[in-house]
C-alpha cells in the first residue's frame, strides 16, 4: 500500500513537475557531518531516510541512525557519491521522494538534478537551469548585473581572440587583471596579469587550461582586487516567488581557497549595506526563478561589494546564519522542496548576536597532512551558545578518501567579543585523541589581534603563517 502510495505521487510529481505533499522519505546524498545535519532536521520534522554510503562508511553515525541504508559502491567517492546511476536506483528501490546532495559531491551538478527530477524524484536545491545559468561565471555575471547585483569591474562576458581588443579592455580595467574560466571551480582556472607584456600569454595559456580541465574555454577578464574580504549572502527562495535574505557571513579567514573560520554578521558591515545588497540579491533570485536555499559570494574592499559567484547548495558554514537568525536553512530547504511557502517574510528577519564557526580538520596542525584514523576519544565541548556539528564519536575511524574536514564548532553571543569568549573556552574544551587536529591552529588564531579586531582579508591566514 505504501508503495502504491508513493508511485502515485511520484507519477503526479512527474506530470505537475513538483511536489505538494511534504516529502515522506528522503535520500541523503552525502556523508559525515552535512548528512548527520539533515537527518537531525528530516527527523524533527517526521521525514524518514536513506543513509546512501561507501563501503568506507558503515560507521557513519548517520548511517546507523538512519531509517534505511543503501550501500552504492566502494570507497571512492567516483564510484559511490558521485555515482548517480547508483544513488537515483537507491531511491527507487527504497521508495523515496525527494533527495538532498548536501554539499560538495553532486550538490552543484546540474545534470545530476536533472536526472533527479526526470526519474521523478524531487531535487532538494534548485532547478537543473538555475545550477546551470550560475556553474556558467559568464552567464552569472550577466544575470547579477541585470538584477543590479554589484559586480567586478571586467570584459562584460568572454574575450575573444583579437589580442588587441584584449589588451584594450584591460588597460580600461586597469592592472592587475585577472584571467578567469567561465566553467571554473574549486580555485581554479585563475590567473593574475600585473602589467601588459604577459597579458596574452597568459589568456591562452588559461583557455588551454580551462578547455583541458573544463572541457570549456570561454574566458573572461576581471580587475584583480588586492586586499578584499570574502563577505556572501543567504538567501532562501520558495517556489511561490517569494524570496528573502539571512544577512551576510563574513569567510576571510582561509587557507588555499579553503575556509577556516566563518564568522556573522560581518565586521563592519552596516544595515544599510546589508539592506541594499541582500535586496539585490533578493532581486536577482526572483528573476531567475531561483528556489531553495543559496549564498552570493562576493569580494569587499574598500566599503565595495563585488559579485564574484553564486552557489546554489547549502554551504558548510550555514550553522552561523541560523544561529543570528533563528531560522533552520535545511527545514527551510526540505519545506520549500515540498512545495510550501517560506514562512518568513524580509521584515520577520532579525539579527541576533554574533555567530562564529571554526571548521575542525582531521590534519597536521603545521604542515596540513591529513592524518586519518581511529578517534579513540572524543569529548566535545558545551556550554551556553556552543553548537557542534559533527559526526564523529569515540572509535570512529575517519577514512583517509574524503575531505578531512570532521565536525564545525560554532559559538554564538549576544555581541562579537562573547561570541568569541565562547568559542576560546570550546577550543579549549574539546577533546580529539587518536588523530591529529587543527585546533591548535584555531586557538594560535584566537589569540590574533588583527582577528580580534575584525576585517582581515583573504589573504590575512596564509601571510601570518608564512604561507606566501
Ligand atoms: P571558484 O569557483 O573557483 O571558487 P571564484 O570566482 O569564487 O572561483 O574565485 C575563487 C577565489 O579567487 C576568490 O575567493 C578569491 O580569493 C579569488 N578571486 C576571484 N576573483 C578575484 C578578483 N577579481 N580579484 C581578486 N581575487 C579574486
Amino acid at each position: 500500500m505504501a508503495n502504491r502510495l508513493n508511485l502515485v505521487k511520484r507519477l503526479s510529481s512527474l506530470i505537475s513537475a513538483k511536489t505538494t505533499d511534504m516529502l515522506e522519505k528522503i535520500v541523503i546524498a552525502n556523508r559525515g557531518e552535512i548528512a548527520l545535519r539533515v537527518l537531525r532536521a528530516c527527523r524533527e520534522m517526521g521525514i524518514k531516510t536513506v543513509a546512501v554510503h561507501s563501503t568506507a562508511d558503515n560507521n557513519l553515525k548517520h548511517v546507523l541512525l538512519a531509517d534505511e541504508t543503501v550501500c552504492i559502491g566502494p570507497p571512492q567517492s567516483i564510484d559511490s557519491y558521485l555515482n548517480m546511476p547508483a544513488i537515483i536506483s537507491a531511491a527507487e528501490v527504497t521508495d523515496a521522494i525527494g533527495i538532498h546532495p548536501g554539499y560538495g559531491f553532486l550538490s552543484e551538478n546540474a545534470d545530476f538534478a536533472e536526472r533527479v527530477e526526470s526519474s521523478g524524484f524531487t531535487f532538494i536545491g534548485p532547478k537543473a537551469d538555475a545550477i546551470r545559468l550560475m556553474g556558467d561565471k559568464v552567464s552569472a555575471i550577466a544575470a547579477m548585473k541585470k538584477a543590479g547585483v554589484p559586480c567586478v569591474p571586467g570584459s562584460d562576458g568572454p574575450l575573444g581572440e583579437d589580442p588587441d581588443e584584449n589588451m584594450r579592455i584591460a588597460r580600461e580595467i586597469g592592472y592587475p587583471i585577472i584571467i578567469k574560466a567561465s566553467g571554473g571551480g574549486g580555485g581554479r582556472g585563475m590567473r593574475v596579469v600585473h602589467a601588459e607584456a604577459s597579458l596574452v600569454a597568459a589568456i591562452t595559456v588559461t583557455k588551454a587550461e580551462a578547455r583541458a580541465a573544463f572541457n570549456n574555454d570561454v574566458v573572461y577578464m576581471e580587475k584583480f582586487l588586492e586586499q578584499p574580504r570574502h563577505v556572501e549572502f543567504q538567501i532562501l527562495a520558495d517556489t511561490h516567488g517569494n524570496a528573502v535574505h539571512l544577512g551576510e557571513r563574513d569567510c576571510s579567514m582561509q587557507r588555499r581557497h579553503q575556509k577556516v573560520i566563518e564568522e556573522a554578521p560581518a565586521p563592519g558591515i552596516t544595515e544599510e549595506q546589508r539592506n541594499r545588497i541582500g535586496e539585490r540579491c533578493v532581486q536577482a533570485c526572483k528573476d531567475i526563478g531561483y528556489r531553495s536555499a543559496g549564498t552570493f559570494e562576493f569580494l569587499y574592499e574598500n566599503d565595495e561589494f563585488y559579485f564574484i559567484e553564486m552557489n546554489t547548495r547549502l554551504q558548510v558554514e550555514h550553522p552561523v546564519t541560523e544561529m543570528i537568525t533563528g531560522i533552520d536553512i535545511v527545514r527551510e530547504q526540505l519545506r520549500i522542496a515540498s512545495g510550501e511557502k517560506l514562512n518568513v517574510t524580509q521584515d520577520d528577519i532579525k539579527i541576533q548576536g554574533h555567530a562564529i564557526e571554526c571548521r575542525v580538520n582531521a590534519e597536521d596542525p603545521k604542515n596540513f597532512m591529513p592524518s586519518p584514523g581511529l578517534v579513540t576519544l572524543w569529548h566535545p565541548p558545551g556550554g551556553p551558545g556552543i553548537r557542534v556539528e559533527s559526526h564523529i564519536y569515540s572509535g570512529y575511524k575517519v577514512p583517509p578518501y574524503y575531505d578531512s574536514m570532521i565536525g564545525k564548532l560554532i559559538a554564538h553571543g549576544e555581541t562579537r567579543e562573547a561570541a568569541f569568549a565562547r568559542m576560546k573556552n570550546a577550543l579549549s574544551e574539546v577533546v580529539i585523541e587518536g588523530i591529529k587536529t587543527n585546533v591548535p591552529l584555531h586557538q594560535e588564531i584566537f589569540q590574533h589581534a588583527a582577528f580580534q579586531a575584525g576585517g582581515t582579508d583573504i589573504h590575512y591566514l596564509e601571510k601570518r603563517l608564512g604561507l606566501t
